[in-house]
């Protein structure tokens, strides 16, 4: 049973158990994917349904920050804790290199995700780099063509939300890895042209607001985090 906070449903389960159950989705014959939406992606879900059936229809709901561990306190059906995506994603390869499995990183500006595999090529011995391709291609067909060609288990794709979940729902079947994470702007951070918020913040629930001072442009998007708590305020004063 997920845990539904405005409209969408969160696996509760911890770190550990997301990672085995990525393990298990792996090994399980067809395509899966795994979405990690914050409380900006759930409310871009409110406002769009074709986001919200592609998040829902994930095989894997990860809650990507605090904020959705707080709304879903205060609604009254705690999840067990935060599964930031960029950590689960760290949790897999660890598995993923001890199994000698294969990844292909999509997404981000040119040169990026070259970067990135790199880099965690040198970080996870065993972890074989499939491929890498930029965010920006314009065609769906041949790109999803592209990655079922390099034989990849598994792939992150990080193209922003909606972005990432709508490519997943739609061209991941296409694309043939067992296993797609829809995990945004984490190339940038394996790549090192972005750096996370340092522990002290996000142990306070203040990544966003670390972000914010990184990133002013970014203060429309996360006018969205407020908006959130309101909308989880109203839902709880319905219950
Ligand atoms: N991006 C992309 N293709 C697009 C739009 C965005 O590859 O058409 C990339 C962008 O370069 C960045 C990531 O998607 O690397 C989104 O990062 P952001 O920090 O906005 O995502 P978040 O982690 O906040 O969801």
């Amino acid at each position: 049973m997920r845990i539904n906070v405005l409209g969408v449903g969160f696996d509760n389960v911890t770190m550990d158990e997301a990672v085995d159950r990525g393990m298990e989705l792996l090994h399980s014959p067809g395509t899966h994917y795994v979405v990690t939406p914050n409380p900006e992606i759930v409310e871009v879900c409110r406002e769009n349904l074709a986001a919200r059936q592609a998040v829902n229809g994930a095989d894997l709901v990860l809650p990507d920050g605090v904020g959705v561990v707080k709304g879903a306190r205060m609604l009254g059906t705690p999840l067990k804790e935060k599964v930031p995506g960029i950590e689960f994603a760290a949790g897999l390869m660890e598995r993923m290199a001890q199994e000698g499995l294969s990844l292909y990183l999509l997404g981000a500006k040119p040169g990026v995700a070259e970067m990135a595999g790199e880099r965690l090529a040198a970080q996870y011995p065993g972890l074989k780099i499939a491929g890498t391709h930029d965010g920006y291609f314009q065609e769906d067909g041949p790109m999803a063509e592209a990655v079922r060609a390099s034989g990849a288990d598994c792939v992150f794709v990080c193209l922003g939300a909606p972005k990432q979940e709508l490519w997943m729902a739609k061209h991941g079947g296409a694309a043939g890895a067992r296993l797609l994470c829809g995990l945004g702007g984490s190339l940038d951070v394996f790549a090192g042209v972005a750096e996370r918020a340092p522990k002290f913040w996000s142990d306070h629930g203040l990544e966003w607001f670390y972000r914010l001072c990184k990133n002013p442009w970014r203060a429309r998007r996360m006018m969205k985090l407020p908006l959130f708590l309101v909308h989880v305020q109203r839902e709880k004063g319905r219950k």
